[in-house]
């Protein structure tokens, strides 16, 4: 059963920070609540208050500057997915956002509180990792920026300090000559496993190349030294790396047993699908 508590609608970053430093742990930042109602159910966190964060400005806007996307924290998935700005320069991922459960948790969840709730089985975090991504974190005082690689720490951590709000996330998109792929697995709503992929091609080799593999291990993560090996080789010749690196993936990964899968077969997937994405992306261009 829910315990009363009150909820605070600042309007303003300054003034949401400003009372999670004064209530302290008595208070937690509320978006969508997809993930806290269910917390604060069954007891798993006590709040004497929440401070919604949905009506603060600019936490609710898509911008573009002709160089990155800045996404306020409180969009939720929904309007991500269907975005125009988004799904022109970052079709992958509008497609990964759209892969996101099922329409009703689309439209409750926020990419702020699914970044911030850092869930391993999530989709936002594969998909972002292929671009450059920064996340910017508020508190009453201070702004800081951080890439969303050093943002995104583990399993259901990330480096938000006691009082901070994670205000946007901005993005850079790839070049339109690029292909992408986002392939995921899921038994049930929550993807079992997912890869991202991104390529440019010059006379069939590979030129350019990022890949993101999640939901193995503790967090997402961008695959670096594979890219470099399998830059300048034909797909074929990728894809035979690809399967001959499984002690790589391991080291990196740190693949865990857990409820949507075994590691043996997530590690087999992931070796799998990078191919497959490999492949898929690099028959395709960026959809414009
Ligand atoms: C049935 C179900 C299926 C799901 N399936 C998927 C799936 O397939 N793929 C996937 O990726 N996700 C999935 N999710 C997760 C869903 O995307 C997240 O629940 C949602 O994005 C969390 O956002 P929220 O706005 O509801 O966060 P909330 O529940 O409001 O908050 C989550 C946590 O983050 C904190 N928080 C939220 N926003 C901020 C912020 N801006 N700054 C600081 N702290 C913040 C809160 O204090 C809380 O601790 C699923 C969830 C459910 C319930």
């Amino acid at each position: 059963m829910l315990q009363p508590f009150r909820v605070l609608i600042p309007e303003e970053i300054i003034g949401a920070s400003t009372e999670l430093a004064r209530l302290g742990e008595k208070a937690v930042v509320y978006a969508g609540g997809a993930e806290l109602a269910l917390l604060l159910r069954y007891g798993m966190i006590r709040a004497d208050y929440l401070v919604n964060i949905k009506r603060i400005r600019g936490m609710n806007e898509i911008t573009w500057d002709g160089e990155t996307i800045q996404i306020g924290a409180a969009m939720t998935h929904h309007r991500v997915e269907t975005d125009p700005l988004i799904r022109r320069h970052m079709p992958l991922f509008a497609y990964a956002e759209g892969k996101i459960a099922n329409i009703r948790v689309r439209n409750q969840g926020t990419l702020g509180g699914n970044l911030c709730f850092n869930d391993p089985h999530s989709d936002p975090g594969t998909a972002l990792l292929l671009y450059d991504t920064s996340v910017s974190l508020a508190n009453k005082t201070n702004w800081r920026q951080l890439p969303l690689c050093e943002f995104l720490t583990g399993m259901y951590s990330t480096a938000l300090m006691a009082g901070e709000i994670l205000a946007s996330v901005a993005i850079k998109p790839l070049p339109l000559d690029w292909g992408t792929a986002y392939l995921r697995v899921h038994r049930l709503q929550r993807p079992t496993l997912n890869v991202a992929v991104a390529t440019k091609l010059k006379d069939g080799i590979l030129e350019k190349v990022r890949m993101a593999v999640g939901c193995v291990g503790p967090k997402p993560q961008r695959l670096l030294e594979i890219e470099d090996k399998i830059v300048g080789l034909k797909i074929e010749d990728a894809n035979k790396i690809i399967m001959e690196s499984t002690r790589y993936f391991v080291n990196l990964l740190e693949p865990v047993d857990d409820v949507l899968g075994s590691t043996d077969y997530k590690m087999y997937m992931t070796r799998i699908l990078l191919s497959r994405a490999l492949s898929q992306a690099s028959a395709a261009k960026e959809e414009v």
